[in-house]
């Protein structure tokens, strides 16, 4: 098959690169001349575990290649997939589709034979008849069938889950476009994996009502670790306890600082903003996106009872600031509540982060950057988990006390034992959702 891969981004070049390990020719378009530079010099623009070897694999040998021209990509291609962004209208919380329409209006004036123009991107329901109507209108003669195919793979592990899928979701409405998807990913079909062949609009609901989901799945155990620390409950025990029956499942039952990402913050308001379109409110939904915002303000909160009441003239050594580990995305991270709140409020704030510094620095001004956990500890009042990367995971708890001016230690992803803290030196340690006996 011949594909080209429209947005080169966290999931554009993953998918690109992965459906080029497959066997097909795949063409990456982005119109950012400066990332198609660096794919082409072999530098992978974003961090992603495992995806440079691949993606130099399959340039080198000759399957995966680079372009910010649409129209050569587009030309002759047996799927088009609109993988470009789809970030929050400002204002509304509705998704802004102008960069999917915009791609579809672009993609259809270079349309040359029969195309399956498969959109990856997520986005509201009824968007792929809209981009089936911006197709036909760009170009009467284009011989195309829209499909729909939302991506769920995970930033930090994208190449196993996108190889290794708990399913592949696929919207359509002819057998010709389902023959095509089928033949893309057919390669997985070895792997005996289920794939969700259905409409168009229920492909596109499926998307919004996991990631609201597993949002809701997060923001559900905040709140109960909010009243864990209240009554004296673990809320580490209460997860495994609950977790433990197969009908909830132990996933995303991590209490800590709130979700984040390019995906849960944005999918959640627009498909809020769908139901109040639609006169069906989510509410459920709308009172995860409050409680979340509720919940990062909650860790401020406790970081400043950490300090005495103030963290003015504090020193505060902040480990990890990306929304979660193994990759370098910071958009709609907590660190972007949290730190900014810290540095407002006087403090001194230096920050370790293996990866978050290219994106970061721009982000969190006010801050000092450093390489390494227990430099940044030298001196500090207090230390902030923010972000649990494996490199964090295993400090040595005594140095890092015998470094710090107060050995005071806010965990927010639960990463240590309370015990082990305070047997290292710690004179405090908070976490989330493990509160003491009354
Ligand atoms: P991104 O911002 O990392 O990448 C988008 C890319 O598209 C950018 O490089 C941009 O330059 C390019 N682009 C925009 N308009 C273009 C055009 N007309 N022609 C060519 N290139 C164009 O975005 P992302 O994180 O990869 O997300 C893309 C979509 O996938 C979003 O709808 C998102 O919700 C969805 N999604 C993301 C993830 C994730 O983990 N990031 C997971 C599942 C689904």
């Amino acid at each position: 098959m011949r594909i080209a891969m429209v947005g080169t981004g966290y999931v554009g070049l993953v998918s690109g690169t992965c459906f080029s390990d497959f066997g097909h020719e795949v063409v990456c378009v982005d119109r950012d001349p400066a990332k198609i530079d660096m794919l082409r010099a072999g530098k992978v623009p974003i961090y992603e575990p495992g995806l440079d070897e691949l993606l130099a694999r399959n340039s080198r040998e000759g399957r995966l290649s680079f372009t910010t021209d649409l129209a050569s990509a587009v030309d002759g291609a047996d799927a088009v997939f609109i993988a470009v962004g789809t970030p929050t209208r400002r204002g509304d919380g509705h998704a802004d589709l102008s960069y999917v329409m915009a791609a579809a209006e672009e993609i259809a004036r270079a349309l040359t034979g029969y195309t399956v123009v498969v959109t990856k991107s997520t986005v509201p329901v009824g968007t792929n008849r809209k981009v089936a109507e911006a197709i036909a209108r760009a170009n009467p003669e284009a011989e195309f069938d829209v499909a729909s195919n939302p991506e769920f793979l995970r930033e930090g592990a994208a190449i196993d889950d996108f190889m290794r899928p708990d399913r592949v979701v696929v919207g359509v409405e002819s057998d010709r476009a389902a023959k095509v998807m089928a033949e893309i990913y057919r390669p997985l079909y070895l792997r005996d994996f289920p794939i969700v062949t259905t409409d168009l609009e229920s492909a596109e609901m499926i998307k919004y009502a996991a990631n609201a989901f597993l949002a809701t799945k997060i923001t559900f155990i905040n709140e109960i670790a909010a009243l864990c620390e209240r009554v004296g409950a673990d809320a580490k025990e209460v997860a495994r306890g609950i977790g433990l029956d197969n009908r909830i499942g132990p996933k995303f039952l991590h209490a800590g600082p709130g979700f984040g990402g390019s995906c849960f913050p944005k999918d959640t308001r627009a498909l809020a903003r769908i139901g109040q379109e639609h006169a069906v409110p989510m509410q459920i939904v709308e009172t995860v996106i409050k409680v979340n915002d509720e919940v990062k303000r909650r860790m401020i909160d406790k970081i400043v009872d950490l300090c005495d009441g103030s963290v003015n003239g504090r020193r505060v050594a902040v480990l990890g600031v990306t929304f979660k580990p193994n990759t370098d995305d910071m958009r709609e991270a907590p660190s972007l509540t949290i730190v900014p709140a810290l540095v407002g409020g006087g403090a001194k704030v230096r920050v370790v982060d293996p990866q978050g510094r290219r994106e970061g620095e721009a982000l969190l001004p006010g801050v000092e950057w450093l390489d390494d956990p227990y430099t940044a500890a030298e001196g500090a009042d207090a230390l902030v988990i923010l972000t649990e990367w494996n490199a964090f995971r295993a400090l040595d708890l005594r140095r890092l006390a015998q470094a710090m001016a107060h050995p005071r230690m806010a965990d927010l992803r639960n990463i240590y034992d309370p015990e082990d803290a305070r047997a290292a030196g710690f004179e405090a340690y908070v976490a989330v959702g493990r509160g003491t006996a009354p």
